[in-house]
């Protein structure tokens, strides 16, 4: 039998409660059921814009290696995100999301970099849809 407290994802997701839900189901479905979850404000926004904060994450992510042997950080970054100004920054849909899978690009290359055994999966949470970004 595996070790119990050990588990494959730790997720970074916005902390807009009008996501969390959905984000958190859709990601149990996904990683077995147990997984390692934190919330910052514009997920992404955080490992981009932040040196503070992008170390606090890597030591949340070392604790995660450390106590769980994670393999995965899923990146989740989500439609309307009051942290990158709300979907009124974006002159439609599909640009709103290309801005995201942007700076989901450069957040994961980050992560990657500081952490090259771990996979890095990039997700965008739009109203109707979850999906994950290659
Ligand atoms: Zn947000």
């Amino acid at each position: 039998m595996n070790n119990l407290h050990s588990w494959d994802v730790l997720a970074l997701s916005c902390i807009d409660g009008r996501f969390i839900k959905r984000t958190i189901d859709w990601i149990s479905e996904r990683a077995d059921g147990t997984f390692d979850f934190r919330t910052e404000v514009g997920s992404s926004k955080v490992i981009l814009d932040s040196e503070i904060d992008k170390e606090r994450f890597f030591n949340i992510i070392e604790t995660s290696l450390k106590l769980h042997s994670i393999k995965e950080v899923w990146l989740i970054d989500h439609i309307d995100c009051g942290a990158y100004g709300g979907s009124k920054e974006h002159k439609n849909k599909d640009a709103e999301k290309q801005f995201h899978i942007e700076q989901l690009n450069k957040a994961a290359a980050i992560v990657k970099e500081k952490f090259p055994k771990l996979v890095v999966k990039k997700i965008y949470v739009d109203w109707d849809k979850i999906e994950v970004i290659e």
